[in-house]
C-alpha cells in the first residue's frame, strides 16, 4: 500500500459511515499523487487554481469529480464550467451570475456553495451572515437555471483553540438551518455544509459537516 493510500484509509476510518464525503485536496501536488489516491478508490478531488486544475484534469481519469475550493475570479469560470462538479467558495453575486452564464453556455447546471467568513483572520474570503442573507433575499438567484445553490462553506480560524473552532462551525450549522427553512425548505439539493480541513475535520464532523476538505493529511505538506 502506498503512503497516500494508507493515510486515506486512516482518514476514511474516522468518517461517519454516511452523511460526510471526503474531498481530497490535491492542490500543489502532482498528478501522480492524485492517481495514487484514485487507485485507492478516491473520486472527489479539490483544487484551488484554475490553470493547475486544467492541466491535471487533462492527464487523469475522466470519472474524477473535481471540486473548485479556492477563490475563483469571474473571468476564469469559463475554463472550468464544462466539467466542474461543485464550486465551494462563491461569495459575490457577480461570481454567481458569471457561473450561471457560463453553465448555460455549456448546457449545464452547476452546483455551488456560498462561502461565509467566520474566521478571525481578515484575509480570508467569504460573506458575513448578513451579506449572505441579503444576497438570498434579493432573489436574483431564483431565476438562474445554470446554478444550483447546494449549501454553505467556511474555513475556521487558524488556531489551537478548539472551542473557538467549534463555535465557528456551529454558527455556520445554525445559519444553514435558518437559510434552509427560509429559502430551501422544499429543495433537497440544498444539503451541504463544507467545513473541516486536516487540522480540524474531526471537530467539523461533530458540528455536522457533510464535506470535509482534507489536503496535507493525505498528500503531505505543501512544499
Ligand atoms: C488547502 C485547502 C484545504 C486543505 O487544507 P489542509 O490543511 O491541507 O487539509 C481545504 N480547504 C481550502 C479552501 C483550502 O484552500
Amino acid at each position: 500500500m502506498t503512503a497516500i493510500a494508507q493515510r486515506l484509509a486512516n482518514i476514511r476510518a474516522t468518517l461517519p459511515s454516511h452523511g460526510t464525503e471526503l474531498v481530497a485536496v490535491s492542490k500543489y501536488h502532482p498528478a501522480e499523487a492524485i492517481f495514487k489516491a484514485y487507485a485507492a478508490g478516491q473520486r472527489i478531488f479539490g483544487e484551488s487554481r484554475v490553470q493547475e486544475l486544467q492541466a491535471k484534469k487533462a492527464s487523469l481519469p475522466a470519472d474524477i469529480k473535481w471540486h473548485f475550493i479556492g477563490h475563483l475570479q469571474p473571468n476564469k469560470v469559463k475554463y472550468i464550467a464544462p466539467y466542474i462538479s461543485l464550486i465551494h467558495a462563491v461569495d459575490t453575486s457577480r461570481l454567481l451570475n458569471e457561473i450561471n452564464r457560463q453553465a448555460l453556455r455549456f448546457g449545464r447546471r452547476i452546483e455551488v456553495l456560498l462561502q461565509l467568513h467566520v474566521a478571525t483572520e481578515a484575509t480570508k474570503f467569504g460573506m458575513t451572515f448578513d451579506e449572505c442573507r441579503a444576497l438570498l433575499n434579493a432573489g436574483e438567484w431564483c431565476s438562474m437555471q445554470g446554478v444550483q445553490i447546494a449549501g454553505l462553506m467556511c474555513m475556521a480560524s487558524h488556531t489551537d483553540n478548539k472551542s473557538q473552532i467549534q463555535a465557528e462551525f456551529r454558527s455556520v450549522r445554525d445559519f444553514f438551518d435558518e437559510i434552509k427553512a427560509r429559502h430551501f425548505a422544499d429543495c433537497p439539493a440544498f444539503r451541504h455544509r463544507s467545513y473541516g480541513m486536516s487540522e480540524d475535520y474531526l471537530t467539523a464532523i461533530d458540528e455536522g459537516s457533510t464535506l470535509v476538505r482534507i489536503g496535507s493529511a493525505i498528500f503531505g505538506d505543501y512544499s
